[in-house]
């Protein structure tokens, strides 16, 4: 589950894109978007239209801006914050995801999100960090208790200010570390290897094991990277952890930019 958003450019409009291979009355504007009429014969649209909207302009699809706003977890840690500081005192900002918020409003909103940036620092997260290398392989709000792995009925893992936890089917605390290893152990599982893990405590040496790994899988590289150590870090949160406020103040430019709104999808 994501949420993608973007915003056109005005280019046609201002008659800075190339002219398109069609008469240009066949064209119809939707949320900023210049479409080929559906009275356009048959075959057109992947023809003319889509290479003429590929590259009529210096804005790909003539998006203007685009990005992925969110993902599953990326949509909690967001909501999360926005519970903690108060929705409603960000309503403008808050307006963004209905059908119904306009150009107008993108100033308005702007400055919702400036003040939401300048308090982000009233909010803890809870991160687990490789400290070799400072990537963050899971954030949380700390007095949250979200699971993000779970193997079937058998055991959950939970990441919050204790630590990562891992527990049993009656929510009981098999393993709770704010340091440990990352032992991996692959397996072959009918003709298919398996890659699970056993989890070191630093400071006790407890062993656990379990079946999701922590990884990193870099653009273009087949192999996962593990890292070896982790550690569970609790700080105020800064802008660069909620990737979906960079996102938004992007989006929010490019509606003032532009005057044209922002589609979801
Ligand atoms: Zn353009």
């Amino acid at each position: 589950m994501g949420l993608d958003a973007y915003v056109a450019c005005n280019c046609v409009k201002e008659g800075k894109a190339k002219k398109p291979p069609f008469d240009e009355s066949l064209l119809v504007w939707k949320q900023g978007f210049p479409y080929l009429d559906e009275s356009a014969p048959d075959g057109w649209c992947s023809l003319l239209y889509d290479p003429w909207r590929e590259t009529a302009c210096e804005h790909p699809d003539f998006y203007y801006f685009s990005d992925r706003v969110y993902n599953a977890s990326g949509h909690l840690f967001y909501n999360g914050i926005m519970d903690r500081l108060g929705k409603g005192t960000f309503p403008h900002l808050d307006a963004v995801w209905r059908s119904s918020f306009t150009p107008d409003q993108a100033e308005a909103a702007m400055q919702d999100l400036e003040r939401l940036e300048s308090r982000l620092g009233e909010v803890e997260g809870v991160f687990l960090v490789d400290p070799a290398t400072g990537k963050e392989y899971r954030d949380a709000l700390t007095g949250n208790q979200n699971w993000f792995f779970s193997a079937g009925a058998e055991y959950t893992y939970i990441l919050n200010e204790q630590g990562f936890n891992i527990l049993g089917p009656e929510g009981e605390v098999w393993f709770r570390s704010l340091a440990f290893s990352q032992e991996i152990i692959r397996t072959m599982v009918d003709g298919k290897e398996s890659v699970t893990a056993v989890f070191r405590d630093k400071a006790t040496g407890q062993e656990q094991a379990g079946g999701s790994t922590f990884n990193w899988k870099t653009w273009g590289v087949d192999e996962l990277e593990y890292p070896a150590f982790l550690e569970v870090v609790v700080r105020p949160l800064c802008l660069d952890d909620v990737y979906t406020l960079i996102v938004l103040r992007k989006l929010l430019e490019a509606v003032i930019d532009t005057g044209n709104p922002i589609v979801w999808a």
